[in-house]
């Protein structure tokens, strides 16, 4: 047996180790076959949500057991304020996202206190592995969250919401709408 298939022996026993609730931190082998691997490099997923591994013939990249990632401690989150100022509420942007959120009781004003709701349930759901996986952008991984979002009716609304994964436990807000969930 080549040293090759040795090393990719030894990181898929590791692999095959691991429980579906288990965390790891995705450590990429730096190469130049343009692959997608650097991008998740520092990069947490609780296992059931992560990209394939390994990602490729001769992917080296190793996966390191980490405790599950806490909230404000060890992972964050960031949403920009403009996500709604400038996104959501404008007019021209937003294309008819405006109408929906002021149907629902929320205005230009309470930009605030969305980017907040956001922030704190999105680390919440990401540490606790409720998130699902959606493939690598064009520079960073994404995940999806659904935000538990109350309106003026008193309902609470299930409503998606993308996030570019960060090294580090960073995810931060890219959609801040992108349809309703379950
Ligand atoms: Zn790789």
């Amino acid at each position: 047996m080549g040293l090759l298939n040795e090393i990719a022996e030894k990181l898929l026993k590791n692999f095959l180790s691991l429980k579906e609730d288990d965390w790891i931190e995705w450590i990429a082998q730096p190469n130049d076959w343009r692959d997608d691997c650097d991008k998740f490099n520092g990069c947490y997923f609780i296992v059931k949500q992560m990209l394939e591994y390994p990602q490729h013939p001769r992917c080296q990249c190793r996966l390191e057991k980490i405790t599950k990632p806490i909230p404000y401690i060890t992972a964050n989150a960031t949403c920009d304020i403009r996500k709604f100022t400038g996104y959501i509420f404008d007019e021209e942007k937003s294309k008819g996202k405006k109408e929906l959120f002021e149907s629902w009781g929320y205005t230009i004003e309470d930009s605030k206190y969305l980017q907040q709701l956001y922030i704190s349930q999105a680390i919440q759901k990401y540490c606790n592995g409720d998130y699902i996986f959606k493939g690598a952008g064009k520079e960073y991984g994404r995940i999806e969250i659904v935000i538990d979002l109350p309106i003026k009716s008193g309902q609470v609304l299930k409503i998606k919401t993308g996030w570019s994964l960060y090294p580090q436990g960073e995810i931060r807000n890219s959609t801040p709408f992108s349809g309703f969930g379950k």
